[in-house]
C-alpha cells in the first residue's frame, strides 16, 4: 500500500541564531521552491517535509534534516500516513525504508554508476516510460541518439531495451585505452549518464570503466589527495590555477566528480564549470 512520509519539526527550543544555521544548512540540501514551504512550516511547527513512498531523493532529505538536527535537543516525529491511518515512525524505521527501498521497487544495480539513486541522475516522479510503456517513478531524463526519448525508466536502461530497439545511448565514446566492446556497450548502452554541466569523459583504470562515485568538494577528496594527486594536478592545469587556488574552487566554482577503480579501489578525479 502507498504511503506519505511526513516529518514535523518544533524549533521553539532554538534560538535565532540556532535556527537561521539549520535554515542555511536545509536550504543547502532541498531545491528553492521546497525550502520556502519548508521555512512557512517550520514557523507554524507544522509537517515541514514530505515524501511520498517512490521519491526515495526525498526520503534520504529527511535523514539528512534529521542529521542537522543531531546537536539539538529538540522535538521531531517522522508520520508515515496512508489512506487509512498516520502513524509515528522511530529513525530505525525510516533507516530501513531507506535500506529495502532499492529491493522493494526492484531497481536494478549499475556496476559503473552504483550511485545512481542518490547521485542527481535518476528524478522520482509518476510517469510511463517511452520504451516499455509501463508505469514507473524511476527515470533517466533524455539521452542522445536518433530518438529524442524524454523518459526512459531504469529498467529499461539496465536491460539495454531502450538502447537496442531505439537507437539511443547515454554516454559519450571518448577515446580510451582499452580495447573490450563488451565493456564500453555496458557503460554507453546500459548505464545511466552522469549528471554535469559539459561533457565529461567516463574515467578509466585497470582497462576498465571507472565506478561513479559522485560529486565532491574539497573536503571529499582530502584523505584521497595522494592517490588523486596526478588527477588533481592536470584538473589545475586546464584551469590555469595553482594547486592550492584549485582546491579552494573545488569549494566553489568548479564541480568535482569522483570514480573508483572497480578492480584496483583507485579514486580518480575529474571536474567541470556549472
Ligand atoms: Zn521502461
Ligand atoms: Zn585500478
Amino acid at each position: 500500500m502507498s504511503y506519505t512520509l511526513k516529518l514535523e519539526i518544533d524549533l521553539t527550543e532554538l534560538n535565532n541564531n540556532q535556527k537561521g544555521k539549520f535554515l542555511s544548512e536545509v536550504i543547502k540540501l532541498i531545491p528553492a521552491q521546497d525550502f520556502q514551504s519548508f521555512r512557512r512550516a517550520v514557523s507554524k511547527k507544522t509537517e515541514v517535509y514530505t515524501a511520498f513512498d517512490t521519491e526515495y531523493d526525498k526520503i534520504i532529505n529527511i535523514r539528512k534534516i534529521i542529521k542537522l538536527l543531531d546537536d539539538n535537543m529538540m522535538n521531531l516525529s517522522i508520520y508515515q500516513e496512508t489512506e487509512e491511518k498516520k502513524i509515528i515512525i522511530s529513525l530505525l524505521d525510516l533507516e530501513n525504508i531507506i535500506d529495502e527501498f532499492k529491493v522493494i521497487h526492484q531497481l536494478p544495480y549499475f556496476t559503473y554508476h552504483p550511485n545512481v539513486y542518490e547521485s542527481g541522475t535518476i528524478s522520482y516522479f509518476k510517469d510511463i516510460c517511452e520504451v516499455c510503456n509501463q508505469e514507473s517513478s524511476f527515470f533517466n531524463e533524455g539521452c542522445y541518439g536518433e530518438s529524442d526519448l524524454e523518459v526512459i525508466c531504469v529498467h529499461c536502461i539496465a536491460s539495454g531495451k531502450a538502447g537496442k530497439e531505439h537507437n539511443v545511448f547515454f554516454n559519450y565514446q571518448y577515446p580510451i585505452s582499452f580495447n573490450d566492446d563488451k565493456k564500453v556497450e555496458e557503460l554507453n548502452l546500459r548505464t545511466p549518464s552522469i549528471l554535469s554541466w559539459q561533457e565529461i569523459s567516463w574515467l578509466e583504470h585497470c582497462n576498465d570503466f571507472c565506478a561513479y562515485i559522485g560529486i565532491v568538494d574539497c573536503e571529499g577528496v582530502s584523505h584521497l589527495e595522494s592517490e588523486l594527486h596526478s588527477d588533481l594536478t592536470i584538473e589545475a592545469s586546464k584551469y590555469n590555477l595553482d594547486y592550492g587556488d584549485f582546491k579552494n574552487a573545488l569549494d566553489s566554482n568548479i564541480v568535482g566528480h569522483l570514480f573508483k577503480c572497480l578492480h584496483c579501489g583507485k579514486h580518480r578525479l575529474t571536474t567541470d564549470l556549472p
